[in-house]
């Protein structure tokens, strides 16, 4: 540790990919950061507690790249070059392909792999304080400073606390900031595949009326095998059942969603199960606290933006921080949380609706639900302008964009 942390310029709560995320694009700009988490380091980037594979879209990468991490994660991600888009099996499929000229749709990165560089990228940075494992004893967030006490007795200051406490936030809970939140009647089955026919690098989304069926390349291991990471949405009831029913069956209802376009399939890794809510909060601020990632939002993994969303926080609280430092101003200053509120409250729920409305619509049961679905599916693939945003939106690439989604320091 090379300052001494009882005197940060800011404390995030949360070692999640989100909090590690903005301890280092905040040290990159000179900001000096205490980062506290209740897990052990040797268990924090773990593939057997999160064998989830994410799309980090392009803009989310280009943050990456500006903070020198995207080399080290580059060889160990697959590029999107296509995502396709069906109404199950029914002929009539959406294809989202980016031009000669432009990058990928985004990138996939095991969790594991992506939180595990972001860790020893905090561990080597001299401004960045880990205090792991500790729990907060008390938080007093206070005129002019917060003061955190940690359960070893250590006692943290700075003059803003930001919450990446993920979805149960225990900060955003002590500030009283009101939250919107419903469970889906979904479960969502993860796990990692291999399969005879390659992927192509295509991420296919498709959708049933008992959930969507997404198989999201990856690269092939070092037998040359070709892997996807599965994430198969069922009802909620349905979830423990598909977990624990025989490899054979599974398999056998896998190569059943599927057709057979990838040819034998076969399960890699044991399944997870994840219950799957939402939640939007009205603010992303308090008095001295800003929340990200998961701690401000939740949605369905139905668009895999759950991250980038967290990472557009990042980005966007990292640019309001470092250019209120360059005016001199106090960190935890009204004035810079009120401008990072407004940059992300409107994002934040824009793309929180339409996740929602994306998986009623393609909930619904019934052939002349279908048609609609596959009328609109039609409509988009055939109007160019259309489909346009739609590929600007998975990439990430629209709305205000904070300098880091750029790929630029502030
Ligand atoms: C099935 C599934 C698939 C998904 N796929 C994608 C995808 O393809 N693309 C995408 O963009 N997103 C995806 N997401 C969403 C994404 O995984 C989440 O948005 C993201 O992981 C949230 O990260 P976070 O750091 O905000 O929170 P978390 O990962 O929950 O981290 C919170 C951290 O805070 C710590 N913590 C919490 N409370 C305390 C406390 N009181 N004291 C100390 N420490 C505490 C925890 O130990 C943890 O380390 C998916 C989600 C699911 C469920």
């Amino acid at each position: 540790m090379g300052f001494d942390s009882r005197n940060s310029d800011i404390i995030i709560l949360g070692a999640g990919m989100i909090g590690l995320t903005q301890a280092l694009t905040l040290a990159a700009h000179g900001l000096r950061v205490s980062i506290i988490d209740r897990v052990e380091p040797a268990n924090l980037p773990n593939p057997q507690t999160d064998g989830r594979v994410s799309a980090i879209n392009s803009a989310s990468w280009n943050m990456f790249d500006a903070i020198g991490l995207a080399g080290q994660l580059r060889p160990h991600g697959c590029d999107i070059g296509k995502i396709l888009v069906n109404d199950g099996l029914k002929p009539g499929a959406l294809d989202f392909v980016p031009g000669d000229d432009e990058g990928p749709m985004g990138i996939m990165v095991e969790n594991a792999v992506l939180h595990r560089l972001l860790f020893q990228a905090v561990q080597a940075n001299p401004d960045i304080a880990l205090h792991l494992p500790a729990q907060v004893a008390s938080c007093d967030r206070k005129e002019h400073r917060v003061e955190i006490t940690l359960d070893n007795g250590e006692q943290l200051s700075a003059p803003l606390l930001v919450a990446a406490d993920g979805r149960g936030s225990r900060m955003r809970e002590e500030a009283g900031i009101i939250m919107a939140h419903w469970q889906y009647d979904h479960s969502a089955i993860v796990c990692k595949i291999t399969h005879e026919k390659p992927h192509g690098n295509t991420a296919y989304e498709l959708f049933f009326p008992s959930g969507p069926f997404a198989i999201l390349p990856m690269l092939d291991d070092e037998d040359g095998k070709h892997r996807s990471a599965l994430v198969w949405t069922v009802s909620r009831k349905d979830g423990p059942a598909y977990a624990k029913i025989n490899k054979r069956a599974f398999v056998a209802e896998m190569m059943k969603k599927t057709g057979g376009f990838l040819g034998d399939m076969e399960l890699l890794t044991d399944r997870q199960t994840y219950p799957l809510g939402f939640h939007h909060c009205s603010h992303l601020t308090a008095d001295r606290l800003a929340l990200i990632g998961d701690a401000g939002h939740g949605i369905h993994p139905i668009a895999g933006q759950g991250l980038n969303l967290g990472l557009r926080d990042v980005a966007a609280l990292t640019e309001c921080l470092v250019e209120g430092a360059r005016t001199g101003l106090d960190l935890g200053e009204t004035q810079i949380l009120a401008r990072y509120d407004r940059w992300r409250s409107l994002d934040n729920m824009m793309v929180s609706a339409s996740t929602d409305l994306l998986t009623r619509l393609f909930g619904l049961p019934g052939e002349t639900s279908s048609k609609i679905r596959r009328m609109g599916i039609g409509l988009v693939q055939r109007i160019p302008p259309l489909k346009a945003q739609f590929m600007a939106e998975a990439k990430g690439e629209t709305g205000d964009l904070p300098k880091l989604l750029r790929g630029e320091l502030v």
